[in-house]
């Protein structure tokens, strides 16, 4: 899990303040600052203060925590940790009935979740896989994943890039002359 840019610093004029004991950090102390939101993300909520003339510094829109090095940091990282895991599990996916697919039952859903990681794995080693009969087992698997999915996954493909989708229908044509390599020497 991603948190921040990471840094350590000290504080030259004024005390600061730590996020989680709410005690001093005081100057010439060396203390670590995350900075959460910076790059484009900043640039974005800069441009929003700044058009309700809110934006004092080049510098607003990042968002920072400034914490002790000592135990804070620590327990920091860890709240934050559980917090977005948490959740990301409350949430559970989408709300039901909001996305391409009709309403499921809970069981429907994990099961389905089950197939679509099973098919990402299973995809992700068909691009990879340079043994020919391996890659045959493969794409076989991959249909009957399909096959079992009673919703075709639209997403899916749209969120894989041009240069995967390219090399899957690489694979899936060499399996293609495999196989009817095969059924021409059996004939
Ligand atoms: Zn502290």
């Amino acid at each position: 899990m991603r948190i921040g840019i990471l840094d350590v610093n000290i504080k030259n004029k004024n005390p600061g303040q730590c996020w989680v004991c709410k005690q001093a950090i005081e100057t010439g102390k060396l203390h670590s600052v995350v900075v959460m939101r910076y790059g484009k993300g900043q640039q974005a909520v800069f441009k929003l203060r700044a058009a309700s003339g809110q934006a004092m510094t080049k510098k607003s829109g990042l968002k920072y925590r400034r914490l002790h090095l000592v135990d804070c940091l620590a327990k920091w990282l860890i709240a934050l940790h559980h917090y977005r895991t948490e959740a990301r599990r409350g949430r559970n996916g989408r709300p039901k009935g909001s996305g391409q697919l009709p309403q499921m039952s809970d069981e429907d859903r994990l099961v389905r979740r089950r197939l679509v990681r099973r098919r990402a794995s299973t995809l992700r080693l068909v691009i990879k896989e340079e043994d020919d009969q391996r890659l045959v087992t493969l794409v076989e698997r991959l249909k009957s994943l399909g096959e079992q999915m009673s919703v075709d996954v639209i997403e899916d493909m749209a969120h894989r890039d041009s240069k995967n989708i390219r090399l899957l229908n690489q694979q899936i044509r060499r399996v293609k002359e495999i196989t009817d390599g095969e059924q021409t020497t059996a004939s």
